[in-house]
């Protein structure tokens, strides 16, 4: 099957049905490409429109069973499959995904909204997992000790979980799938992914290219489904299935580890986050508002990693908010497919509704709007980059997940006071730190409650490292070595000799 176009103005139709041409829209399930078993299809909406681009088909019940019928009848042997063999399959699909870079990036636009540069950007760090999970497919290595009694040995080996069932949301289509494909499929695993529905065209063509590149039939299963609670928990309640990875939001993180708890599923979360950036006295201004611009405006703003709070200490809060919405007005917003762009539509009008909601609130509270704060009239879900100063400390904004490009400062006095006021909050993803200081940056960061921290740099994500959060941002990590970890399992053998 291929992407079939709805109604949209004539030149974006142009514009857009040649990339859509050969785009994957069927259920992706044992090799196969089908028809959901009832027939039914979600929309593709383009955010820069409103308009429906694509059907893709929309998994059921039993579409998401026979997902997991194929990934199971696949696992043996794949999980036997020399482990340098695994790797060349992983190293291939990094190769084609690169090879198929400037098309999936144009995908991604159309589906998420986001600038073409973002989404160039995305595809690099997507393609990225695969490399590097063909690095770590060949080091998944085991112990042997001496127990402390002197009596036996102890070997622990690393085993594949077994089938994954991978849940992955709209805000980084690609990145998000093959931060979770890539470990599972080094560690000899095989899996069920399903994408969010507002971008599901972005993983079915990440699963042609793991098609082309090697991957047996089986191996990968893509099932798009707009009837997720449904369709997750069918597959969840499944015995065969033993590992859940998810990215989303904490609200469903939730619901999905008391499903997962039912068959005892281990379960990885990646959840939300509520980022604050704090701006010391010392620190270099110039790299600070670089790096806030970054951590603010990468993906618009809709990213688990978005600075969400400024907390900016009194000495530097005017210069620093002068300077940094300076920045945020140069900024030019239009469709993603406009390479001039650099701000694209939000993913769809709920989100920019509450984006909307949140600034509304806090200008009730006495927050002045610097720039931004309006959305324009006309089509397309978009919200312009916004800069908010005085926010009190009961605005909703400081609480909540923005997901969009708006930047509350807050100003502080000193140390003690800012950390506490960084760790006021559920949500444990990844705080930003700047200070010329190095003796603070340190203290700083391990007196912050979050999985991750960046001293004096805007950009967290590595491919290398083990990304993730604490408290309510998630469990687990992926990403480093710890990424291929989460889909091991150990296994110990008592052994006399
Ligand atoms: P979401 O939680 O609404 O959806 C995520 C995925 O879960 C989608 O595939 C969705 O279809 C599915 N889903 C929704 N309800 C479900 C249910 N009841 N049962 C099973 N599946 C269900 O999140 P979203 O709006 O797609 O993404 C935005 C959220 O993702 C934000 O909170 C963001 O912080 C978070 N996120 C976290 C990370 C991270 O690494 N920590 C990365 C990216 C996004």
């Amino acid at each position: 099957m291929s992407a079939r176009l709805a109604s949209a103005d004539l030149h974006r139709l142009s514009e857009i049905g040649p990339l859509l041409a050969d785009v994957p829209t069927g259920l992706f399930i044992g090799g196969k490409w089908n028809s959901a078993s009832d027939g039914r299809t979600i929309d593709v909406v383009d955010p820069a429109t409103g308009h429906v681009v694509a059907t893709v088909a929309d998994g059921s019940i039993d579409d998401g069973r026979a997902a997991v019928d194929a990934a199971a009848d696949a696992l043996a042997g794949w999980s036997a499959t020399a482990p340098r063999q695994r790797a060349e399959i992983l190293r291939a699909t990094f190769a084609r995904m690169n090879e198929r870079a400037e098309e999936l990036a144009k995908l991604i636009v159309i589906e998420n909204g986001k600038s073409l540069a973002d989404a160039r950007s995305e595809v690099a760090y997507a393609a990225e997992f695969f490399r590097w999970f063909s690095e770590e497919a060949v080091r998944v290595v085991g112990d042997v000790q001496t127990a402390p009694s002197g009596t036996n040995r102890i070997m622990v080996l690393r085993q594949p979980i077994g089938v994954c069932v991978l849940v992955t949301p709209w805000n980084f289509p690609a990145a998000m799938a093959t931060r979770k494909i890539g470990p599972a499929l080094a560690a000899g695993c095989t899996v069920v992914l399903k994408p969010a529905s507002e971008t599901p065209l972005t993983a079915l063509a990440i699963a042609q290219i793991l098609a082309e590149a090697g991957v047996p039939d089986g191996v990968v299963n893509v099932v798009p489904s707009r009837r997720s609670s449904a369709v997750v928990a069918a597959m969840l309640h499944d015995p065969r299935v033993r590992k859940l990875s998810f990215t989303g939001s904490t609200e469903v993180g939730q619901r999905l580890l008391r499903e997962a708890a039912d068959g005892v599923v281990s379960a990885a979360m990646e959840l939300g986050g509520n980022a604050p950036f704090i701006v010391f006295d010392d620190a270099d201004l110039d790299a600070a508002v670089t790096g806030a611009m970054l951590a603010k405006m990468r993906n618009g703003g809709e990213a688990c990693t978005a600075a969400n709070r400024f907390y900016v200490q009194r000495g530097v809060h005017d210069e620093f908010a002068t300077r940094f919405s300076q920045a945020m007005r140069t900024i030019t917003m239009g469709p993603g497919l406009d390479p001039s762009m650099q701000l694209g539509p939000m993913v769809n009008a709920a989100g920019r509704g509450k984006v909307a909601e949140l600034v509304a609130d806090a200008v009730a509270r006495g927050a002045t709007i610097v720039t931004g704060g309006e959305s324009p009239s006309g089509p397309g879900f978009f919200y312009p980059p916004t800069v908010l100063t005085q926010v009190g400390h009961d605005a909703t904004i400081l609480a909540e997940e923005i997901f969009g490009p708006v930047a509350p400062i807050v100003s502080f006095d000193d140390e003690s006071e800012v950390v506490a006021a960084a760790n006021s909050t559920p949500y444990g993803l990844v705080a930003y730190v700047y200070t010329a200081d190095l003796s603070r940056a340190l203290r700083v960061s391990e007196a912050l409650e979050f999985g991750m921290v960046g001293v004096n740099r805007a950009l967290v994500s590595d491919p290398a490292a083990p990304f993730g959060g604490v408290k309510h941002s998630g469990l687990g990590r992926e990403g480093g070595h710890d990424g291929l970890l989460e889909y091991l399992e150990s296994k110990y053998l008592a052994l006399e000799w």
